[in-house]
């Protein structure tokens, strides 16, 4: 399950814009600061990858302004064969609150209409403890029913008195136990890090037995 090509095909703006070839898919999702850029860039070992979809050539006029940023959904085709696909990061403490609710249902749209869409990937930070913003994006998908993953991020950092002074592992169980009531079995989980790689391998493993099962 290795990466030998990636390639950035398109940035959209809307699920109908996003390719059409049936290439089946994987979602990257969480909230801005989780980690995701590191973590695609680490997934395809490329440095640049992620970094150039911050700036997306999409036609901007029809794309959503948030904060500053055009946010798109960005499509990376790997190995000619499946699609990484860079959704955009959600809970900007600074957005306004009609444009949160414009981004919500850019993506809402993008998860229940995507028919190629294998399983989201949701990205947690595994360095803090729990935050509402990331409960209710799981519950919200368990309630759709939209095949999620979980992936922690961070774990090699040392647990630090500002961040609740738990570790990794801790933060991890107590996310675990407030999700359960929203599913009916736990889903898949991966312990991850961008600066050691933990996890890197179990991702495209599990990536790789989604698409043949
Ligand atoms: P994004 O906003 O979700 O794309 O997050 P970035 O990938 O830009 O990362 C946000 C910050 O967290 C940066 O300062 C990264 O260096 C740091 N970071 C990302 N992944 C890890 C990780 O696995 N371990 C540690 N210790 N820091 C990380």
């Amino acid at each position: 399950a290795q990466v030998v090509q990636a390639e950035f095909v398109k940035s959209s703006v809307r699920t109908e814009d996003c390719p059409s070839d049936g290439l089946p898919e994987f979602a990257l999702v969480g909230r801005s600061n989780v980690g995701k850029s590191s973590l695609l860039n680490s997934l395809v070992r490329r440095k640049r990858l992620a970094l150039t979809s911050k700036k997306p050539d999409c036609d901007v006029s029809k794309c959503l302004l948030f904060v500053g940023k055009t946010q798109c959904i960005n499509h990376f085709r790997i190995n000619d064969d499946w699609y990484l696909v860079d959704l955009p990061g959600y809970g900007y403490a600074s957005a306004p609150q009609e444009l949160r609710t414009d981004w919500g249902k850019f993506t809402r749209d993008y998860f229940i209409n995507r028919s190629t869409l294998v399983s989201v990937f949701l990205l947690i930070d595994a360095s803090i403890p729990a935050k509402k913003i990331d409960l209710e994006y799981a519950s919200w998908l368990g309630q759709n029913q939209i095949p999620m993953t979980l992936i922690f991020t961070k774990c090699d950092k040392r647990k630090k008195k500002k961040n609740g002074g738990k570790r990794p592992e801790e933060n991890v169980s107590e996310f675990q136990e407030l999700i359960c009531g929203f599913f009916q079995s736990v889903p898949p989980w991966i312990m991850t890090s961008s600066v050691t790689n933990q996890g890197r391998d179990e991702i495209l493993l599990q990536m790789a037995q989604l698409r043949n099962y």
